[in-house]
């Protein structure tokens, strides 16, 4: 349902990827796993459109995402990927329950209904009665858990996650991966996790390698 064929990019003089191959089902947890500095971000970032490769092609189902122009990728982003980085990264100027609503609201949704499942979605992650709350008065868990309800609560194709538990306790992390790949079991959604913990890739369906810009394991079978 994704594949990134040959891609490479390079950030001035760095190339970052170097004919990366990467490819994931539908429904599938893939967990990218390789030294700092390999190019596993930048690798995550072009499969979600929010860099270009300078060659190779980035495949979303029947789309050619690489050669999309810059509103179309935006688009593909706000209506079919859901993301989550290191650090919640919520907008600090809005409540929780805003920033959970904030992709319905993006994608046009009324402002009650918006709300409304937001709230849903909430309390499934264990967060209600925290709606009210801005980012710098919950905890880091607390906060990576909005994040998380944040990119579920739109219901995409895709959930992107860099480093989702890097900045947790392991109990704290254990937790949110708990909630995230069971949402993401039950719904059918395939995930991409970036992650240099192991036991934060073992929750994955399989792993792949990153080294030196390119993906060194098998990139799957179909
Ligand atoms: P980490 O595990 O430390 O997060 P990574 O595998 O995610 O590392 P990338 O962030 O993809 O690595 O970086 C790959 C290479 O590209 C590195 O050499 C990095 O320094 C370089 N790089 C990444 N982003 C940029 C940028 N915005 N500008 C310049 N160089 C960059
Ligand atoms: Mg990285």
């Amino acid at each position: 349902m994704l594949r990134a064929r040959s891609v490479s990019l390079s950030f001035g003089d760095t190339p970052a990827l170097r004919g990366a191959d990467f490819l994931v089902d539908t429904g599938e947890i893939v967990a990218i796993m390789g030294p700092s500095g390999s190019g596993k971000s930048t690798l995550l970032h072009c499969l979600a459109g929010i860099l270009v490769p300078d060659e190779g092609e980035i495949h979303v189902g029947g789309e050619r995402l690489d050669t999309m122009g810059e509103a179309a990728r935006s688009a593909l982003r706000r209506d079919r990927f859901g993301f989550v980085f290191q650090f919640g990264q919520l907008v600090p100027e809005l409540t929780a329950a805003e920033n959970v609503a904030l992709p319905l609201l993006l994608s046009g949704m009324r402002r009650a209904e918006a709300a409304r499942r937001a709230d849903l979605r909430m309390a499934e992650l264990g967060l209600d009665g925290l709606g009210g709350r801005r980012s710098g008065e919950l905890s880091g868990g607390q906060a990576q858990r909005v994040a998380l309800a944040r990119a579920l609560v739109a219901e995409p194709e895709v959930i992107f996650a860099d480093e989702p538990t890097g900045s947790l306790d392991s109990l704290t992390g254990e937790q949110v991966m708990d909630l995230l790949v069971g949402t993401a079991r039950e719904q059918g959604t395939t995930v991409v996790l970036v992650t240099h913990d192991a036991r934060v890739a073992a929750y994955a369906d399989r792993e792949v390698m990153v080294r030196d810009g390119r993906v060194t394991s098998p990139v799957g079978t179909s």
